[in-house]
C-alpha cells in the first residue's frame, strides 16, 4: 500500500519513530510534516535522534488558534491527499494535525488508520479530547494502546474496526533507554544526582493559558521542596513571559529551568528522577515504564492504568495535594506490563499488512 502519514508535533515524532521504519519494509510511506511544531527543539532533534525519516512534504501550517491551525492543515492536506493518492492515511494521537489528517482523508474517500485510538479523559474542555473523539469516528482502523481504549470505543459504537496493539511510545522508550543511559550527559551537565530531583513539565492549555491557573502552577512549582528540574515547553515559556511570571519562577531557589530537552536527554532525566510532576500524556507513561512515581497536574487522565497500579496520582493544580503525593511512600514494587512490552509498532504493521483498502 501507499500510506500517507501525517505528523506535526513532538509526541507524534516519537510515535512515528516506532512505526515508520518498520512500515517501510512492506509499504511505501509518504511522510507529511504539518509544521504544528517547527522549531529545532521540538522537531528537528527528534528526527536526528530517533531516526524518523525526513518528511516528503512540509505543510508549514503552524501557529494561530486551534480553529485556524486545524483549518489551515486541513486545507493544505486536501490538496496533498489527491496529489499523492494514498491507499490509507495514518494519523497519531490527539492533535490538530491528527484531526485534520483524518478529516482530509475521509473527505477524499481514503481509509484512515488512527494510532492511539480510544483514549479518553472524558473532559471535553481539553482540545485534545475533541480531536480524539472526532478522529476515532472518522477512522477505519482504530489501533488501541490499552484494553480501556478498546472498551471506550465499544461503548461509542465507532464505525471502524478496533485492534489492541499496545502503545508505540512505549516501544521507543524501551528501545532507547540503554542508548540514553550510554550517551546522555545531561545529569552531569546540570550538576544533578540521580534520585535527588523532581522532573517537571507543563504545557496543557488548561494549565497555562489562563493567568490565574498559570499563577497556581508557578506557586505549586515554587513549593516543591526538592530540586525541581522544569523542562520548559515554548508554549508555557511564552505564557510566563506574557504574564511577567517568568522572573518569579526563575528566582525560585530549588528550581532548575531548562529549555525543552531532546529525547535522549529527557529520557535520562526521567530515569534519574525521584518523581515526575507533569501534565503530559506521554510523560506519565514513560515515568511508569521507567519505574518513576508520577504526580499528574490534571484531574483526569487517559492513562488510567498507571493510577490504578499505584504509580500515578492526579492532583490538578492543588499545591497541597501535589506536595503530599510527592512525599508519599514509594509505590508498589509490582509494575504490570500495561503498554504492549515494546511490540506495538510490530502489531500496528501486522494490522496494516492484513488490511485491503476498499474491501
Ligand atoms: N519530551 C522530550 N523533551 C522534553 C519533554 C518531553 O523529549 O523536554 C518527550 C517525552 O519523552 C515524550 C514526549 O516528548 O516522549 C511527550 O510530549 P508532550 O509532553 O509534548 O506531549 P503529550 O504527550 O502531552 O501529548
Amino acid at each position: 500500500m501507499r500510506i500517507l502519514t501525517v505528523i506535526g508535533n513532538r509526541p507524534q515524532f516519537v510515535k512515528a519513530a516506532a512505526v515508520s521504519s518498520r512500515l517501510r519494509e512492506d509499504h511505501e510511506e509518504v511522510l507529511v510534516h504539518t509544521g504544528q511544531h517547527y522549531d529545532d527543539a521540538l522537531s528537528r532533534v527528534f528526527f536526528d535522534e530517533l531516526g524518523v525519516p525526513p518528511p516528503d512534504v512540509q505543510l508549514g501550517a503552524g501557529g494561530g488558534t486551534n480553529a485556524e491551525q486545524t483549518a489551515r492543515i486541513l486545507a493544505r492536506l486536501a490538496a496533498v491527499v489527491p496529489e499523492r493518492a494514498p491507499d490509507l492515511v495514518l494519523v497519531y494521537g490527539d492533535t490538530n494535525s491528527t484531526l485534520a489528517g483524518a478529516l482530509a482523508a475521509a473527505q477524499a474517500g481514503v481509509a484512515v488508520a488512527h494510532v492511539e485510538a480510544g483514549m479518553r479523559s472524558f473532559d471535553r474542555w481539553m482540545p485534545e479530547e475533541l480531536n480524539r473523539v472526532l478522529t476515532d469516528h472518522a477512522s477505519d482502523l482504530l489501533l488501541c494502546p490499552t484494553e480501556t481504549a478498546m472498551t471506550n470505543l465499544a461503548r461509542e459504537s465507532v464505525a471502524g474496526r478496533a485492534h489492541l496493539v499496545g502503545d508505540v511510545m512505549a516501544d521507543v522508550s524501551l528501545a532507547f533507554r540503554p542508548i540514553a543511559a550510554e550517551r546522555s550527559t545531561v545529569l552531569a551537565d546540570h550538576g544533578l544526582e540521580a534520585g535527588e530531583y523532581v522532573l517537571a513539565t507543563a504545557h496543557r492549555a488548561g494549565n497555562v493559558d489562563d493567568p490565574d491557573r498559570l499563577e497556581a502552577l508557578v506557586a505549586l512549582l515554587e513549593a516543591v521542596p526538592q530540586t525541581c528540574v522544569l523542562a520548559l515547553h515554548p508554549r508555557t515559556a511564552a505564557r510566563l513571559q506574557a504574564t511577567g511570571l517568568r522572573d518569579r519562577l526563575a528566582a525560585a531557589p530549588a528550581l532548575v529551568l531548562l529549555p525543552p530537552q531532546g529525547y535522549l536527554d529527557f529520557l535520562a532525566l526521567t530515569a534519574g528522577a525521584q518523581a515526575v510532576l507533569t501534565d503530559s500524556g506521554g510523560v506519565q507513561k514513560e515515568a511508569y515504564l521507567l519505574g518513576v512515581p508520577c504526580v499528574t497536574l490534571r484531574k483526569t487522565t487517559e492513562w488510567v492504568e498507571t493510577v490504578e497500579a499505584g504509580w500515578n496520582v492526579l492532583v490538578g493544580l492543588d499545591r497541597e495535594a501535589a506536595l503530599a503525593a510527592l512525599a508519599r511512600p514509594v509505590p508498589p514494587s509490582r509494575r504490570p506490563e500495561l503498554y504492549g512490552g515494546g511490540r506495538a509498532a510490530e502489531r500496528v504493521c501486522e494490522v496494516l499488512d492484513a488490511y485491503t483498502p476498499g474491501a
